[in-house]
């Protein structure tokens, strides 16, 4: 169901099998091109792929002429009601114009921008939004929104296609997310043409964050949509960015960056957590490498589920233990943890594999072994999520691979080496 045609945006790809394309919208008021060019870069520096700057009036193109010159990556003009400036911008060198054909005076200013962006070889972004949907399809709208959404979208591809103008993508955007995954799927069936897909007016970084992940998660799991845009109510247009990353990395669409795993706590953890957590994801925003970095808030289950990261920590009362790659490392004192855990990482990137200290790894593993024997009987989360995993697949019959699972929870073997990172080669940012 991705889209079968690619465009370009500067250089970048969109659709036809591209990776999925992160964008943000500056929130300043594009005619001052010093403010506008600083959240540019902040919003570069996040990871953006692209960026899009409201284009509301004449004094805007003057400074957009400047910023798609000087922006680090393509720029888009987003242009609503004047045909004029849809004109101007795609003079003034953006990279893709946004507009809605709907409201921008009729098919013939419609096709005045198509001709000149054909010529300027600048593509474009028509988007079909749930609060502007033309009248002959308000009835429709009133019956089947989902149907009003994509029929209005499916008319103004069908007018470019008029107009002999083929090179744009298409957005679907509505504040309701049930609404924007039908109306998105929907589409995706009847269009080749790329997707960007967004919640619009999604609300503040908490709520607005989640609506996004559902709503884009869900779409983009199943493969629709080709560039995203997360809209949150705040002025800092890079967490816009940090969110699109995250969702993009939780469906494991694409890399960027360290990949933090922590687990929930319970009663049993033993140390000020939230603090750790907090700290060491903020550390772990200066590093492009995507290392896998976990915090265990007890060693009552071993390494366990985190065996799989790179790196990681989990902490006892006064002490706790730094392990890489499912193996201990060495055993620290509680208030050294964090510190230690990123000289390990430092160290480990700057030499391209984990070195280990066979004395301090062996004294690790006793201590955590220790732990894992005194707590056997403990019902923890990770053990009762062994467990019912282990029925789940007794209740299928197969009674000898639940029995084989119960038994390899993962316990640390004492004297047993810890791996280097298997010939990765890690930078620093
Ligand atoms: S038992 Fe599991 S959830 Fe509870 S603190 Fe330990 S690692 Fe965290």
């Amino acid at each position: 169901m991705a889209s079968k045609r690619q465009i370009w945006v500067g250089g970048v790809p969109i659709g036809g099998g591209a990776p999925v394309a992160v964008q943000s919208m500056t929130k300043t008021e594009t005619a001052d091109y010093e403010a506008t060019m600083r959240q540019i870069r902040t919003i570069a520096d996040a990871g953006a792929d692209l960026v899009r700057v409201a284009v509301p009036r004449d004094k805007d193109i003057d400074a957009l002429r400047r910023i798609a010159v000087e922006s680090p990556i393509p720029v888009i003009a987003d242009i609503h009601f004047n045909h004029t400036l849809a004109l101007k911008a795609i003079d003034a060198g953006a990279h893709c114009i946004r507009l809605n054909p709907g409201n921008i005076g009729g098919p013939d200013k419609v096709a005045e921008v198509a001709r000149r962006a054909t010529s300027a070889r600048v593509p474009m972004r028509i988007g079909v939004n749930s609060g502007s949907l033309p009248k002959h399809l308000h009835e429709l709208e009133r019956e089947s929104p989902v149907e009003a959404l994509v029929t209005a979208a499916v008319e103004f591809v069908a007018l470019m296609e008029r107009l002999e103008f083929e090179d744009f993508k298409v957005s679907i955007k509505s504040t309701n997310v049930p609404n924007t995954i039908a109306s998105n799927r929907l589409l995706a069936e009847r269009i080749g043409y790329p997707l960007h897909l967004g919640i619009t007016e999604a609300g503040t970084k908490w709520a607005g964050s989640l609506k996004s992940a559902v709503g884009l998660g869900t779409l983009l799991a199943d493969g629709v949509g080709d560039t995203i845009r997360i809209s949150l109510s705040t002025f800092h247009a890079e967490e816009e960015v940090k969110v699109a990353w995250e969702i993009l990395k939780a469906l494991k669409l694409r890399e960027r960056g360290p990949v933090l795993i922590a687990c929930p706590t319970c009663g049993r953890l033993q140390f000020d957590m939230d603090t750790v957590v907090a700290e060491i994801e903020q550390r772990l925003e200066s590093y492009a490498d995507p290392v896998e970095v976990a915090v265990l808030g007890c060693a009552v289950n071993g390494i366990g589920e985190a065996s799989h990261a790179d790196f990681g920590i989990t902490g006892a009362k006064n002490e706790g233990l730094i392990f890489a790659h499912g193996k201990p490392l060495r055993k620290v004192p509680q208030e050294r943890l964090v510190d230690e855990l990123f000289a390990e990482i430092d160290r480990s990137l700057a030499i391209g594999r984990t070195e280990v200290d066979e004395r301090k790894a062996a004294e690790g593993a006793q201590w955590l072994k220790r732990i894992e024997d005194e707590n056997a009987d403990e019902l923890t989360p990770e053990r009762l999520a062994a467990m019912e995993a282990a029925a789940a697949r007794a209740d299928d019959g197969d009674e000898a691979a639940a029995v084989t699972d119960a038994l390899l929870e993962p316990r640390v073997t004492l004297g047993e080496d810890v791996s280097p990172t298997a010939g990765r080669r890690f930078t620093r940012a």
